[in-house]
Order: structure tokens, then C-alpha cells, then sequence
């Protein structure tokens, strides 16, 4: 099997203007940890994702409160809102009538399969789209107890029966996730659910940790599905600012060929050969490039060993020499320019790109 695989085929759900599965890109979402009911904090946060790369947002609905917050929040922001409910099924019927674009729950903690269907029919009525959260953490008793534990087996067969409660109804615009704090596990419940229909995956590791170990326990469960062309939106939880789990998503998308957005940066880890400040240089660039959504590769190299040839390969790239370097454009070489010019050098080069792209 050539890597990345083909994307598995999934019907397309709808959530506000945003797609999922179907022939749309693999999307990002996050989740603030704002108190919901301090809307304008919600609000900041929203935008800070938003303007991250963020493009679904899902918030906490504890209570009635938060609930009836979910308008203002929603008027104040561009990209679609999904309301995070648990426990209580009425909060999902309430965050349905603040019109947000997709509600999530658990059917195994919502209170049995009479309230989730509730809520299925519901979201069906008005058009809204559903994420059936399947966790390790919350799995029915019933399916516990057959397996003897959240298995991958148990947590896929009861997302199928998730999946056979929308079909009963005829409903298709919902979407699946099977999370689990285990990577393997991780992997094993979504492959077996995945080989049973066309629902779009949400793909997740619950209780990640912090970053960097949190992004990389992460990386290492959702890598394996997103290479064999699992996966249609995903969300990274690390403990923390969310605004970072945005920036590791992207990685995982960029290292497994999912998606490329914005610039990708390769740099070599340098070593003895470095004549030149490639380490502070390297910063400046990425901090420069922070917002920038041009899919580019940059390569940012420390000598001529590897340098000319990675250089040469990405669409921009510098080569280092000594105190200076070689400034390189899809395969030529622009100029040689002292150490001091080399970021504006690269980063003029970066904003013609960005001219021609635009033209
Ligand atoms: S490119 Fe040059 S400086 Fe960088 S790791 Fe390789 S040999 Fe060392």
C-alpha cells in the first residue's frame, strides 16, 4: 500500500457552512476552556483559534446558563458552533433552540437510548448536525460487560448500534467518534468501525496530557488512521492554551499528507558543519510566518551537506555558509546574502510567492 492511502469514502454532513467527509478537506476543531456563560471571554477565545487555523469550535454546555449563552456566542463569531453536552438531554434540545451548528453527546452518559433518540430526532427536525461521542471512559454498561471492558471491540460495536439508532429514523447527518486515552485502542476502534460504513470519523485522544507529550501521544494514535485515509475532522485535547492544539493538528495533518496548511518548515537539527545563526534565524521565520496560509514549503538548512539539495527542493530555502548564505527559489539560487539579510531575504521571496498566488 502506497502512504497516504486513498481517503475512505464518507457521506458529507453539514455543520453551518463548514463540511465534513465526503471530498472536504480533513477539518480542525478545538474546544475553548472558557466559562461559557462569560461569553466575551468564550467570544476572545474563539477568535484566537479561529485566526489560529480553527474552524469548528465546540464549547461546554454544564448547565441551563451556558445553554442560553449560545446565541450571543454564536452572533459573534465566524465559524460554526458546536455545543459539548452530557448527562442532561433537555441542555441539547435547549443549545438546538440557540440555533448552534452541531451538538455533540454521549449517548452513554445522555441517560439512556429513549433520550438520545430524542435527541436525534431533534437535531433531524431542525437540520442540525450531531456528533455521537463514543468514549472509553463512558461506555454503556451492556457493551462493557459483553466485552470485559471498553475494548476497541466494545467501543466500535457500540458506535454501530449509535449509527443503526440514526438509520432507524433516517437520519444522516451525524457524525461518529470513538475516543480512548490509548493510542492502540484508539486505532483498533476506529479501523473496525471504519470497515462498517460511511459515517465521517471525528478522530481524538482523550486525556492527552500536556504539550509537547500530550501532541505527541496524540500524533502517535491519530497518524496510523489519517495514513490508511481515516479520519474527517480532528481535534488535538492537550491541557492548556487551545490555541496550541491547532497548531499540532495542522502538523499531524502536514506530516501525514492529509493537508497542507499554511507554510511547512524543514530544518535540519544542525550539528558541528554550522557556521551561521541558523537556530535564531529558523525562530524569526516561524515566528514571521505564524499567520501566514500560504501552502509553502520553507527549508531552513544548516550547510552545503543537505542544505542546497533541501533547499532546492522546498519552494523557498536557505543553504548556510559561513556567516552567510545561499538564498534559494523552487530549485534557483536567488543570491548569496550575509547572515544579517538572510530572514528579510527569505521572507520577500515568501511575500512574491504570496503576489503570484494571489494573482
Ligand atoms: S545540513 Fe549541515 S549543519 Fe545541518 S545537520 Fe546536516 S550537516 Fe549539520
Amino acid at each position: 500500500m502506497s502512504l497516504p492511502a486513498k481517503r475512505r469514502k464518507t457521506r458529507p454532513v453539514r455543520v453551518g457552512e463548514l463540511i465534513i467527509g465526503g471530498t472536504a478537506p480533513v477539518a480542525v476543531q478545538s474546544m475553548t476552556n472558557t466559562a461559557t456563560t462569560d461569553v466575551a471571554a468564550t467570544v476572545r477565545q474563539v477568535k484566537q483559534l479561529e485566526t489560529a487555523g480553527c474552524e469548528l469550535v465546540r464549547v461546554a454546555v454544564p448547565d441551563r446558563e451556558a445553554a442560553s449563552r449560545l446565541q450571543e456566542i454564536k452572533q459573534q463569531i465566524a465559524i460554526p458552533l458546536v455545543a459539548d453536552i452530557h448527562f442532561d438531554h433537555r441542555l441539547a434540545l435547549q443549545a438546538l433552540d440557540q440555533q448552534v451548528d452541531k451538538i455533540r453527546i454521549n449517548p452513554g452518559n445522555i441517560g439512556g437510548k429513549d433520550k438520545t433518540l430524542e435527541i436525534i430526532k431533534s437535531c433531524q427536525k431542525q437540520g442540525t448536525a450531531l456528533r455521537i461521542g463514543v468514549n472509553s471512559g463512558s461506555l454503556e454498561k451492556e457493551f462493557l460487560r459483553q466485552y470485559g471492558g471498553p475494548t476497541p471491540e466494545a467501543l466500535a460495536s457500540s458506535a454501530v448500534a449509535h449509527v443503526k439508532l440514526c438509520e432507524k429514523v433516517g437520519f444522516d447527518q451525524f457524525i461518529v467518534s470513538i475516543k480512548s486515552s490509548d493510542p492502540l485502542v484508539l486505532v483498533e476502534a476506529n479501523r473496525l468501525f471504519a470497515g462498517y460504513n460511511q459515517v465521517p470519523l471525528h478522530l481524538g485522544l482523550t486525556e492527552a496530557g500536556s504539550y509537547p507529550a500530550g501532541a505527541i501521544k496524540t500524533a502517535v494514535g491519530l497518524s496510523p488512521l489519517l495514513l490508511a485515509g481515516i479520519g474527517d475532522t480532528l481535534r488535538v485535547s492537550l491541557t492548556g492554551d487551545p490555541v496550541q492544539e491547532i497548531k499540532v493538528a495542522q502538523e499531524i495533518l502536514r506530516a501525514t499528507g492529509r493537508r497542507q496548511i499554511g507554510p511547512e518548515i524543514i530544518s535540519c537539527p544542525t550539528c558541528g558543519r554550522l557556521n551561521y545563526p541558523m537556530e535564531a534565524i529558523e525562530k524569526q521565520i516561524r515566528h514571521a510566518l505564524q499567520e501566514c496560509d500560504l501552502p509553502i514549503t520553507v527549508a531552513i538548512m544548516g550547510c552545503e551537506v543537505n542544505g542546497p539539495g533541501e533547499a532546492r527542493l522546498a519552494d523557498v530555502g536557505i543553504a548556510g555558509g559561513r556567516e552567510s548564505g545561499l538564498l534559494f527559489r523552487r530549485g534557483k539560487v536567488v543570491k548569496k546574502l550575509p547572515a544579517a539579510e538572510l530572514v528579510d531575504g527569505l521572507l520577500d521571496e515568501i511575500d512574491k510567492l504570496s503576489a503570484e498566488a494571489s494573482k
